[in-house]
């Protein structure tokens, strides 16, 4: 039995801001709303941080799982926090209030166990904070702020047709005889080069990787990218997206400097006659085109589950990668596209689709070889929610029970911005 705890040693919970990339998951997974930001840093608050740890398994960096004992007394503020560029060493306490293995968090009961990393993984609030059973170990975290990874650009070209406003790229990226082991689902982070407003260099950018693990081309040692050209801020104004427009410019043989990899649980499965249900909207589409590669280089094993794509975007000209989707073979993925403003068309979502295809996604959510991968706009998640919930309801199977199931066993997954 551990000794009892000094009420004054406070286990502080901090984020390590020179690994974290500013994904804003764990303030969106908080359930007390400890996290919060500014354009520096994400920060917890120590007053309201009650040591749950539902932030810890979703952070694709592992920057969340960072902890200090401190005095109570000078547990370190939200303010000293936002000011960090690293995180502080640990500090002796004083004589006397040694906790052990026990100092609490903030506000834990005191008769809880300390957090841990290792604790049981609480879920997210809408996908599965573990991957599938059968997915591959990723690697995360092996290329850092501080110590970055050069990349080549060796191909950058437009993927949406060149007179449509949305200016997409693909970007591939080489690492020549560098290590940079990747999985379908992981991100990368991009540091621009340049300062911010108070002259901070910019922090990464994370964008997921659209290629598979074996290369954008099989056997190389490459990956690829899906990056929309921000000209516009989400209300509309003219806003200039620093790291997007530094990536769509590139040229061949420019080098980029590459963080990551990062992502441990947005990952596709691996075992025999696994579906895949891969629902996104736009440049969203990234995850999906790696997956979806995947499964297509492998084709003549004979071992594929189904693959159902539902994939929203303004037009088919704004689509991307619309031309290389439709060559695919119909018998190896069912492909469902929402165009919400073709000219002469009604304005269509992907879950107007996924109510329209009721019947076979009912028959693959039946199926426990189903894993469902959702990517894109943060709004299309309600949505998506809302229209498979109806599904499983339509074939009399309780929703509430099915999405528990689906997060426990690491088959609903989402990745929204
Ligand atoms: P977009 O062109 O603005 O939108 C794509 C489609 O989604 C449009 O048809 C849009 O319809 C529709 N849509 C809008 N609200 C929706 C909702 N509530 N439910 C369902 N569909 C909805 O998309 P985008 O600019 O490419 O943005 C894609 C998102 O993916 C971004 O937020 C990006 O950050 C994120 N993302 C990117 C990556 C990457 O690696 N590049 C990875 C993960 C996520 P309207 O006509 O109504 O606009």
């Amino acid at each position: 039995m551990n000794a009892p705890l000094p009420v004054q040693v406070l286990k502080q919970h901090l984020i390590d801001p020179e690994i974290c990339i500013r994904c804003n998951t764990c303030e969106e997974t908080c359930p007390v709303d400890a996290i919060t930001h500014d354009s520096n840093n994400y920060v917890v608050d120590p007053d309201i941080c009650n040591g749950c740890m539902a932030c810890v398994p979703p952070c694709p960096t592992g920057s969340i799982d960072n902890w200090r004992l401190v005095l109570r007394t000078d547990a370190y503020s939200v303010q000293d926090q936002l000011g960090w560029e690293e995180l502080p060493l640990e500090k002796a306490l004083p004589e006397g209030a040694d906790a052990g293995a026990g100092a609490q968090s903030a506000l834990a009961d005191p008769d809880a166990p300390a957090p841990s990393s290792a604790m049981a993984a609480p879920f997210s609030p809408a996908g599965a904070s573990v991957p599938p059973w059968s997915a591959a170990h990723p690697y995360v975290n092996l290329y850092t702020h501080k110590a970055p990874m050069t990349a080549t650009v060796v191909g950058n070209y437009r993927v949406t047709d060149a007179d449509t406003e949305s200016d997409i790229h693909h970007i591939v990226l080489d690492f020549g005889d560098l290590p940079f082991p990747v999985l379908e689902g992981q991100s990368i982070g991009i540091l621009p080069p340049g300062t911010d407003a108070q002259g901070r260099p910019h922090h990464a950018r994370q964008y997921s990787l659209a290629s598979p693990r074996d290369g954008e081309r099989a056997g190389y040692n490459n990956l690829s990218l899906t990056v929309k050209r921000v000209t516009e801020d989400h209300g509309g104004a003219a806003a200039h997206g620093v790291c997007s427009n530094y990536l769509c410019d590139l040229a061949k043989n420019d080098t980029v400097q590459v963080i990551g990899p990062f992502g441990h649980t947005f990952l596709m499965p691996n075992h025999p006659r696994a579906n895949l249900i891969m629902i996104c909207t736009g440049t969203g589409s990234a995850p999906m085109r790696a997956m979806t590669e995947r499964y297509r280089r492998r084709i003549d094993t004979g071992e594929n589950g189904r693959l159902m794509l539902f994939f929203g975007a303004r037009t088919e000209r704004e689509l991307p990668y619309f031309g290389p989707l439709m060559k695919l073979p119909r018998d190896f993925i069912d492909i469902n596209l929402a165009l919400s403003r073709e000219a002469g068309q009604p304005k269509r979502y992907v879950q107007d689709l996924i109510r329209e295809r009721a019947a076979q996604v009912r028959d693959l959510l039946s199926d426990r070889n189903t894993c469902i991968y959702v990517c894109g706009l943060k709004g299309m998640e309600v949505g998506v929610l809302d229209a498979l919930r109806d599904v499983a309801m339509q074939s009399g199977q309780d929703w509430s029970i099915l999405h528990d199931v689906l997060r426990r066993e690491g088959r609903l997954h989402f990745e929204t911005y």
